[in-house]
Protein backbone atom coordinates (compact mmCIF):
# COMPACT_ATOMS: atom_id res chain seq x y z
CA UNK A 1 0.00 0.00 0.00
CA UNK A 2 1.28 3.45 -0.95
CA UNK A 3 0.97 7.05 1.06
CA UNK A 4 0.99 5.01 4.63
CA UNK A 5 1.36 6.98 7.32
CA UNK A 6 3.07 6.01 10.69
CA UNK A 7 3.00 7.19 14.26
CA UNK A 8 5.12 5.56 16.50
CA UNK A 9 9.10 6.33 15.14
CA UNK A 10 11.41 7.04 17.48
CA UNK A 11 14.65 9.22 17.16
CA UNK A 12 17.78 10.63 19.95
CA UNK A 13 19.39 13.45 19.56
CA UNK A 14 23.07 14.15 20.91
CA UNK A 15 21.68 15.42 23.37
CA UNK A 16 19.67 12.93 24.74
CA UNK A 17 22.47 10.16 24.33
CA UNK A 18 24.73 12.25 26.44
CA UNK A 19 22.28 11.98 29.19
CA UNK A 20 20.74 8.24 28.88
CA UNK A 21 23.06 5.69 29.99
CA UNK A 22 21.84 2.80 27.24
CA UNK A 23 24.27 -0.03 28.99
CA UNK A 24 21.65 -1.73 30.77
CA UNK A 25 18.89 -1.95 27.78
CA UNK A 26 22.24 -3.22 25.50
CA UNK A 27 23.05 -5.77 27.66
CA UNK A 28 19.56 -7.14 27.69
CA UNK A 29 19.00 -6.49 24.16
CA UNK A 30 22.29 -7.61 22.67
CA UNK A 31 25.31 -5.78 21.74
CA UNK A 32 24.62 -5.91 17.62
CA UNK A 33 20.87 -5.39 17.52
CA UNK A 34 21.41 -1.94 19.93
CA UNK A 35 24.39 -0.48 17.71
CA UNK A 36 22.25 -1.03 14.41
CA UNK A 37 19.46 0.77 16.46
CA UNK A 38 21.75 3.52 17.91
CA UNK A 39 22.97 4.26 14.18
CA UNK A 40 19.39 4.26 13.02
CA UNK A 41 18.02 6.60 15.46
CA UNK A 42 20.63 9.16 14.31
CA UNK A 43 20.22 8.76 10.52
CA UNK A 44 17.74 10.91 8.55
CA UNK A 45 18.73 10.02 5.18
CA UNK A 46 18.69 5.87 5.77
CA UNK A 47 15.14 6.86 7.66
CA UNK A 48 13.40 8.33 4.56
CA UNK A 49 14.96 5.51 2.36
CA UNK A 50 13.51 3.28 4.44
CA UNK A 51 10.41 5.20 4.06
CA UNK A 52 9.86 5.22 0.41
CA UNK A 53 10.77 1.37 0.14
CA UNK A 54 7.65 0.42 1.95
CA UNK A 55 5.21 2.98 0.69
CA UNK A 56 5.40 5.34 3.57
CA UNK A 57 4.60 9.11 3.10
CA UNK A 58 4.82 10.35 6.56
CA UNK A 59 6.29 9.36 9.72
CA UNK A 60 5.47 11.36 13.22
CA UNK A 61 8.55 11.18 14.68
CA UNK A 62 9.10 11.18 18.74
CA UNK A 63 12.08 10.95 21.34
CA UNK A 64 13.59 7.62 22.41
CA UNK A 65 11.96 6.11 25.77
CA UNK A 66 12.36 6.86 28.33
CA UNK A 67 13.32 10.37 27.63
CA UNK A 68 12.26 13.35 29.62
CA UNK A 69 10.36 11.02 31.78
CA UNK A 70 13.67 9.78 33.70
CA UNK A 71 15.41 12.50 34.69
CA UNK A 72 15.48 13.48 38.33
CA UNK A 73 16.15 17.48 38.36
CA UNK A 74 13.09 19.02 37.47
CA UNK A 75 14.48 21.94 35.78
CA UNK A 76 17.06 19.90 33.73
CA UNK A 77 14.16 17.98 32.69
CA UNK A 78 12.30 20.71 31.52
CA UNK A 79 14.97 22.80 30.00
CA UNK A 80 15.88 19.23 28.24
CA UNK A 81 12.27 18.81 26.54
CA UNK A 82 12.23 22.57 25.36
CA UNK A 83 15.85 21.89 23.35
CA UNK A 84 14.44 18.39 22.22
CA UNK A 85 11.52 20.00 20.04
CA UNK A 86 13.53 22.44 19.17
CA UNK A 87 16.11 20.67 18.11
CA UNK A 88 13.09 18.40 16.19
CA UNK A 89 11.55 21.27 14.82
CA UNK A 90 14.81 22.47 13.34
CA UNK A 91 16.89 19.49 12.17
CA UNK A 92 14.00 17.16 11.08
CA UNK A 93 10.74 19.17 10.31
CA UNK A 94 11.73 22.25 8.75
CA UNK A 95 14.40 20.18 6.25
CA UNK A 96 11.91 17.66 5.59
CA UNK A 97 8.50 19.24 5.67
CA UNK A 98 6.41 16.84 3.74
CA UNK A 99 8.12 13.52 5.61
CA UNK A 100 7.83 14.46 9.10
CA UNK A 101 5.48 15.19 11.92
CA UNK A 102 6.56 15.23 15.33
CA UNK A 103 5.06 14.25 18.96
CA UNK A 104 6.53 16.78 21.65
CA UNK A 105 8.54 15.78 24.50
CA UNK A 106 7.24 17.07 27.52
CA UNK A 107 8.80 16.72 31.36
CA UNK A 108 5.95 15.37 33.67
CA UNK A 109 8.08 16.53 36.81
CA UNK A 110 6.15 19.71 36.45
CA UNK A 111 2.70 19.58 34.61
CA UNK A 112 2.59 23.00 34.64
CA UNK A 113 6.20 23.60 32.17
CA UNK A 114 4.71 20.43 30.39
CA UNK A 115 1.72 22.11 29.37
CA UNK A 116 3.31 25.19 28.42
CA UNK A 117 5.86 23.13 26.36
CA UNK A 118 3.04 21.44 24.52
CA UNK A 119 1.38 24.54 24.14
CA UNK A 120 4.32 26.14 22.17
CA UNK A 121 5.06 23.04 20.50
CA UNK A 122 2.17 22.80 18.76
CA UNK A 123 1.35 26.20 18.16
CA UNK A 124 4.08 27.68 17.68
CA UNK A 125 6.53 24.52 16.19
CA UNK A 126 3.59 22.46 14.51
CA UNK A 127 3.34 19.23 16.62
CA UNK A 128 0.64 17.23 16.53
CA UNK A 129 0.85 16.61 20.50
CA UNK A 130 2.79 14.87 22.89
CA UNK A 131 4.08 10.99 23.54
CA UNK A 132 4.83 10.45 27.53
CA UNK A 133 6.74 7.10 28.50
CA UNK A 134 4.91 6.15 31.00
CA UNK A 135 5.34 7.56 34.86
CA UNK A 136 7.72 10.14 35.52
CA UNK A 137 10.23 9.80 38.33
CA UNK A 138 9.79 12.18 40.64
CA UNK A 139 12.87 13.12 43.09
CA UNK A 140 14.50 9.26 42.40
CA UNK A 141 14.55 6.17 40.28
CA UNK A 142 13.07 4.33 42.64
CA UNK A 143 9.85 6.71 42.79
CA UNK A 144 6.99 7.22 39.89
CA UNK A 145 4.05 9.68 39.25
CA UNK A 146 1.72 7.79 37.17
CA UNK A 147 -0.55 10.36 34.58
CA UNK A 148 -3.83 9.68 36.21
CA UNK A 149 -2.21 11.56 39.86
CA UNK A 150 -3.92 14.96 40.57
CA UNK A 151 -0.69 16.92 40.19
CA UNK A 152 -0.96 15.97 36.32
CA UNK A 153 -4.66 16.70 35.84
CA UNK A 154 -3.36 20.41 35.25
CA UNK A 155 -1.52 19.01 32.42
CA UNK A 156 -4.70 17.39 31.15
CA UNK A 157 -6.37 20.59 31.45
CA UNK A 158 -4.32 21.91 28.88
CA UNK A 159 -4.49 18.95 26.16
CA UNK A 160 -8.45 19.15 26.43
CA UNK A 161 -8.10 22.57 25.60
CA UNK A 162 -5.45 22.23 22.51
CA UNK A 163 -7.52 18.75 21.49
CA UNK A 164 -4.40 17.04 20.48
CA UNK A 165 -3.56 13.38 21.04
CA UNK A 166 -1.08 11.93 23.54
CA UNK A 167 0.74 9.00 22.93
CA UNK A 168 1.13 6.61 25.88
CA UNK A 169 4.20 4.56 25.30
CA UNK A 170 6.00 2.05 27.00
CA UNK A 171 9.25 2.23 29.91
CA UNK A 172 10.72 -0.16 31.85
CA UNK A 173 9.36 -0.98 35.15
CA UNK A 174 10.34 0.67 38.45
CA UNK A 175 13.55 -0.48 39.42
CA UNK A 176 12.18 -1.84 42.68
CA UNK A 177 9.12 -3.27 41.18
CA UNK A 178 11.01 -6.03 38.70
CA UNK A 179 11.07 -8.95 41.14
CA UNK A 180 8.90 -11.00 38.90
CA UNK A 181 11.89 -10.73 36.21
CA UNK A 182 14.80 -11.66 38.43
CA UNK A 183 16.25 -14.64 36.72
CA UNK A 184 14.48 -13.63 33.57
CA UNK A 185 16.07 -9.97 32.75
CA UNK A 186 15.15 -9.96 29.48
CA UNK A 187 11.55 -9.58 30.16
CA UNK A 188 12.38 -6.13 31.88
CA UNK A 189 11.88 -4.79 28.35
CA UNK A 190 9.67 -5.04 24.83
CA UNK A 191 8.91 -8.22 25.01
CA UNK A 192 6.75 -8.58 28.27
CA UNK A 193 7.34 -5.75 30.98
CA UNK A 194 6.79 -2.68 28.47
CA UNK A 195 3.15 -4.19 28.09
CA UNK A 196 2.17 -5.23 31.25
CA UNK A 197 3.40 -1.98 32.58
CA UNK A 198 1.81 -0.08 30.11
CA UNK A 199 -1.35 -1.44 29.81
CA UNK A 200 -2.06 -1.17 33.76
CA UNK A 201 -0.87 2.64 33.13
CA UNK A 202 -3.89 3.15 30.85
CA UNK A 203 -6.19 1.28 33.03
CA UNK A 204 -4.87 3.68 35.52
CA UNK A 205 -6.42 6.31 33.39
CA UNK A 206 -9.61 4.85 32.74
CA UNK A 207 -10.43 4.36 36.54
CA UNK A 208 -9.37 7.56 37.82
CA UNK A 209 -12.53 9.46 36.36
CA UNK A 210 -10.08 11.68 33.66
CA UNK A 211 -12.46 11.06 30.80
CA UNK A 212 -15.20 11.60 32.83
CA UNK A 213 -13.94 15.58 33.60
CA UNK A 214 -12.13 15.74 29.97
CA UNK A 215 -14.34 13.62 27.33
CA UNK A 216 -12.38 14.91 24.43
CA UNK A 217 -8.87 13.54 25.19
CA UNK A 218 -7.37 10.88 23.25
CA UNK A 219 -4.55 8.49 23.93
CA UNK A 220 -3.08 6.11 21.31
CA UNK A 221 -1.24 2.79 22.87
CA UNK A 222 0.73 0.91 20.56
CA UNK A 223 1.98 -3.19 20.12
CA UNK A 224 -1.83 -3.46 19.14
CA UNK A 225 -3.12 -2.05 22.46
CA UNK A 226 -1.10 -3.45 24.96
CA UNK A 227 -2.97 -6.38 25.93
CA UNK A 228 -6.10 -4.92 26.53
CA UNK A 229 -8.40 -5.56 23.66
CA UNK A 230 -8.08 -9.30 24.67
CA UNK A 231 -7.85 -8.75 28.60
CA UNK A 232 -10.91 -5.79 29.39
CA UNK A 233 -13.41 -7.39 28.82
CA UNK A 234 -12.43 -9.66 31.54
CA UNK A 235 -11.18 -6.75 33.52
CA UNK A 236 -14.64 -4.70 33.53
CA UNK A 237 -16.63 -8.30 33.95
CA UNK A 238 -14.62 -9.27 37.25
CA UNK A 239 -14.28 -5.53 38.70
CA UNK A 240 -18.26 -6.11 38.62
CA UNK A 241 -18.49 -9.45 40.19
CA UNK A 242 -16.33 -9.23 43.24
CA UNK A 243 -16.80 -5.20 43.98
CA UNK A 244 -20.91 -5.46 43.18
CA UNK A 245 -20.17 -2.53 40.81
CA UNK A 246 -18.34 -0.61 43.18
CA UNK A 247 -14.90 -1.40 41.09
CA UNK A 248 -14.93 1.29 39.01
CA UNK A 249 -12.43 3.50 40.72
CA UNK A 250 -13.47 7.12 40.11
CA UNK A 251 -14.62 6.66 36.88
CA UNK A 252 -18.43 6.84 36.26
CA UNK A 253 -18.18 4.21 33.43
CA UNK A 254 -17.36 0.65 32.88
CA UNK A 255 -13.92 0.85 31.21
CA UNK A 256 -15.09 -0.10 27.67
CA UNK A 257 -17.13 2.89 27.30
CA UNK A 258 -13.55 4.98 27.05
CA UNK A 259 -12.02 2.24 26.24
CA UNK A 260 -13.74 2.48 22.60
CA UNK A 261 -14.22 6.79 23.10
CA UNK A 262 -10.93 7.97 24.10
CA UNK A 263 -8.45 5.64 22.30
CA UNK A 264 -6.53 4.46 19.41
CA UNK A 265 -4.62 1.54 19.05
CA UNK A 266 -1.17 1.46 16.59
CA UNK A 267 -0.05 -2.06 15.52
CA UNK A 268 3.60 -1.13 16.16
CA UNK A 269 6.03 -4.12 17.17
CA UNK A 270 2.94 -6.73 16.85
CA UNK A 271 2.59 -7.67 12.74
CA UNK A 272 0.04 -10.31 14.10
CA UNK A 273 -3.17 -10.11 11.89
CA UNK A 274 -5.38 -12.34 14.27
CA UNK A 275 -4.13 -9.90 16.73
CA UNK A 276 -5.10 -7.19 14.58
CA UNK A 277 -8.45 -8.60 13.80
CA UNK A 278 -9.55 -8.91 17.72
CA UNK A 279 -8.31 -5.32 18.17
CA UNK A 280 -10.89 -4.44 15.22
CA UNK A 281 -13.50 -6.23 16.67
CA UNK A 282 -13.40 -4.61 20.15
CA UNK A 283 -12.43 -1.17 19.34
CA UNK A 284 -13.59 -0.82 15.39
CA UNK A 285 -11.86 -0.25 12.11
CA UNK A 286 -11.67 3.50 12.45
CA UNK A 287 -9.39 3.42 15.80
CA UNK A 288 -6.57 1.52 14.68
CA UNK A 289 -3.41 3.09 13.27
CA UNK A 290 -0.43 1.67 11.21
CA UNK A 291 3.48 2.46 12.73
CA UNK A 292 6.23 0.40 13.00
CA UNK A 293 7.96 0.89 15.89
CA UNK A 294 11.22 2.31 13.92
CA UNK A 295 14.23 1.72 14.36
CA UNK A 296 13.70 -1.33 17.19
CA UNK A 297 11.56 -2.57 14.41
CA UNK A 298 11.75 -2.72 10.92
CA UNK A 299 10.06 -0.90 8.46
CA UNK A 300 10.18 -3.64 5.92
CA UNK A 301 8.85 -6.14 7.82
CA UNK A 302 5.73 -4.22 9.23
CA UNK A 303 4.93 -3.09 5.91
CA UNK A 304 4.74 -6.13 4.15
CA UNK A 305 3.25 -7.84 6.81
CA UNK A 306 0.47 -4.97 6.25
CA UNK A 307 0.23 -4.72 2.84
CA UNK A 308 -0.56 -8.52 2.83
CA UNK A 309 -2.62 -9.18 5.38
CA UNK A 310 -6.04 -10.08 5.48
CA UNK A 311 -7.68 -7.10 5.55
CA UNK A 312 -10.77 -5.58 3.41
CA UNK A 313 -9.05 -3.05 1.13
CA UNK A 314 -11.53 -0.37 2.94
CA UNK A 315 -10.07 -1.38 6.27
CA UNK A 316 -6.22 -1.21 4.86
CA UNK A 317 -6.85 2.69 3.66
CA UNK A 318 -8.23 3.43 7.15
CA UNK A 319 -5.55 1.92 9.13
CA UNK A 320 -2.75 2.52 6.61
CA UNK A 321 -3.51 6.67 6.43
CA UNK A 322 -6.73 7.90 6.33
CA UNK A 323 -7.79 7.24 10.17
CA UNK A 324 -4.45 9.44 10.58
CA UNK A 325 -5.07 11.85 8.22
CA UNK A 326 -8.40 12.42 10.30
CA UNK A 327 -7.10 12.36 13.82
CA UNK A 328 -3.85 14.29 12.79
CA UNK A 329 -6.10 17.09 10.63
CA UNK A 330 -3.05 16.16 7.91
MN1 LIG B 1 8.31 2.40 20.62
Amino acid sequence: MKGKIVLEEHLTTALNNSLWDASGESARNGKAYMEDVEGKLLDTERRIVEMDQCGIDIAILSLTSPGAQSLLDTRKATDFAKQTNDHIAEHLLAQHPDRFRAFATVAMQSPRAAADELERSVTSLGFMGALINGYTNIGNADTAQYLDEPPVWEFWDRVAQLNVPVYLHPREPLPNQRRIYEGYSSLIGSAWGFAHETATHAIRLMLSGLFDKYPNLTIILGHLGEGLPLMLPRLEHRLWMQRDGQGLGSAKLPVSHYFSRNFYLTTSGHFHTKGLLDAISEIGADRLLFSADYPYESMVTASQWFDNALLSTNDREKIGRTNAQTLFRL
